[in-house]
């Protein structure tokens, strides 16, 4: 078998994957973090008009590249992205107790900066639903080897799924130029994970793909939040 028939494969299985979300799993959402991965299964998404609404957290401290791919989308896809946003109150409650960059100070600084701006509103976005989507996949890092396509997400009492677990950065890549996917320019400036703009920094080649994600932190340490419950991952039941 080549390679482009084994990737053919994995597109076919993601396909099959987000129709039958949105056949069974009705209301589903995607959580789009506006970067590569995110953007493909937009695409997938959007082309096909699944009934799969899509947002995004707007943590108000996004790149600009990150926030122009509102407008992008929009322009290729007539469509707009759906944003949730942190609670005011409580980012001007940490900002005032421990400054405007405390999630360099300590693992918890950063973590509690991280539930304020991505899970609380997370939480908002997934409210009510049955199942939401991921663009993770299981060669992006130490904390995501063992992604299952489907899991069950006891916290959200939901089910969770992740279509490109099995998916190469190759594949991602070559999507999206095949098929003329708009994506974050950061990409092209040695971004291959894209996060928060104080969080997040260039790699050089050679470096894991997260390498660049909250760099001053272990690996194993390196999740947001959303996909962590009480300190653990959320891989609790793969399905
Ligand atoms: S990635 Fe950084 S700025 Fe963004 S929510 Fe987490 S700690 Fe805060």
């Amino acid at each position: 078998m080549n390679e482009t028939s084994e990737y053919e494969i994995r597109l076919a299985n993601t396909v099959a994957i987000l129709e039958k979300i949105a056949s069974e799993f009705t209301p589903a959402v995607f959580a789009s973090s506006l970067a590569a991965e995110d953007m493909v299964l937009t695409d997938l998404i959007l082309r096909r008009q699944l009934n799969i609404g899509i947002f995004s957290l707007e943590t108000g401290r996004l790149h600009k590249e990150t926030l122009a791919m509102l407008d992008k989308i929009r322009a290729t896809y007539a469509v707009d992205i759906q944003l949730f946003k942190p609670n005011l109150d409580a980012v001007e409650d940490y900002v005032r107790q421990h400054g405007v960059n405390a999630f360099y100070d300590s693992v918890n600084m950063r973590k509690e900066c991280c539930r304020i701006r991505k899970v609380e509103p997370l939480n908002r976005a997934l409210k009510d639903k049955k199942a939401w989507i991921t663009g993770q996949r299981r060669a992006q890092s130490a904390t995501r080897t063992e992604l299952a396509v489907q899991e069950d997400d006891v916290a959200h009492a939901m089910q969770k799924f992740n279509p490109l677990a099995d998916w190469s950065e190759d594949d991602v890549w070559h999507y999206i130029r095949s098929n003329n996917v708009p994506y974050n320019a950061l990409h092209d400036k040695g971004y291959p994970s894209i996060g928060c703009e104080p969080c997040t920094r260039a790699i050089q080649p050679g470096e894991d793909v997260r390498a660049g994600r909250w760099w001053w932190e272990n690996p194993e340490s390196k999740e947001c939040g959303l996909h962590v419950v009480d300190g653990k991952l959320v891989r609790i039941k793969a399905i």
